[in-house]
């Protein structure tokens, strides 16, 4: 059972909204390129236990215990709790003093080191609410096509072809009430990475449109019928969905309020709908010669 799943922080979603409408800037699409990287690999291991029963499962936590501490997964069942670090390397690495180099010469530092401070930061949780649990922290390499020389051997390293016994023992396990009041506990305890600064790319510049999430096409809706726009792939999406993800797309790309003139731009839909929606949706912000819209929480 998974009580949290995974969810892009704002300075992600913010770049995966701007991401083919501009060019991003190299520190940008680097941390993005490596954000798909691990969600990809995250997403493969999601995949295998989410249909697993006896365990409580959060995806993607993060704790202040001093200082912000993240977690890919924690499995929760029978007085474990068993932190898993998702690794999507591919390629040969070569392993020396819990160093990873790859062919390039590209050294991963401290990867044991970080999940040692994870670990005990977890463990300090645990004992700070006085939970009745063991903790158990492993770094998994999911990559069919990772490849490690020199190793010499680490139990708190799991690779792609020890996971199925480990998935066998995960199968075996099952939670009680308490396993969901612990995994709830964390959750509440979790606080979303705070980003101090985004670089945000002018609005003027990036391609319009809302982008098909079938596709990943921008601006190819086209009305298919009164109430129903389709994408040039064939998607269909409701008038009102297509017109709030408008709305949600312009309020991250813009970071300001933006204008009646603006969405109908952006959708090509006629302005009396658009009125429609924004009343229905957003609040006007400024006096009525220049009315801006800030969609409504
Ligand atoms: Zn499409």
């Amino acid at each position: 059972m998974f009580l949290k799943l995974h969810a892009p922080d704002d300075y992600i979603n913010y770049l995966l909204t701007a991401e083919f409408r501009t060019t991003l800037d190299h520190n940008d699409y680097r941390n993005l390129q490596q954000y798909k990287r691990g969600l990809q690999g995250e997403g493969k291991f999601y995949n295998l236990i989410k249909d697993i029963k006896g365990i409580v499962c959060l995806w993607d936590l993060v704790l202040n215990i001093n200082g912000e501490v993240q977690y890919d997964f924690l499995i929760i069942s029978n007085k474990r709790i068993i932190h898993i670090d998702i690794k999507n390397y591919s390629g040969i690495y070569h392993y020396q003093d819990g160093n990873f180099q790859n062919e390039s010469g590209y050294v991963h530092q401290g990867l044991i080191s970080q999940l040692e401070r994870a670990h005990t930061k977890l463990e300090q949780f645990v004992k700070h609410h006085n939970l009745d649990y063991q903790v158990f922290s492993r770094l998994l390499f999911i990559n069919p096509n990772f490849r490690l020389d020199h190793y010499t051997g680490d139990k708190r390293i799991i690779f792609l072809h020890q996971l199925d016994t480990f998935l066998d023992y995960l199968r075996q396990k099952t939670y009680s009430d308490i396993d969901v009041q612990t995994g709830h506990l964390l959750c509440n305890h979790h606080s979303p990475i705070s980003r101090n600064r985004i670089h945000y790319y002018p609005y003027e510049t990036m391609i319009k449109g809302v982008q098909c999430k079938q596709c990943g096409a921008i601006g190819t809706f086209v009305a298919q019928t009164q109430r129903i726009m389709m994408c040039s792939c064939g998607s269909l999406i409701s008038k009102e969905a297509y017109i709030l993800q408008a709305i949600d797309e312009i309020t991250l790309l813009k970071t300001t309020p933006f204008k009646r003139k603006e969405l109908n731009e952006y959708t090509k839909v006629n302005i009396s709908t658009i009125k429609r929606y924004l009343k229905k949706y957003c609040n006007i912000v400024g006096n009525n010669k220049s009315s801006r819209y800030v969609k409504n929480e």
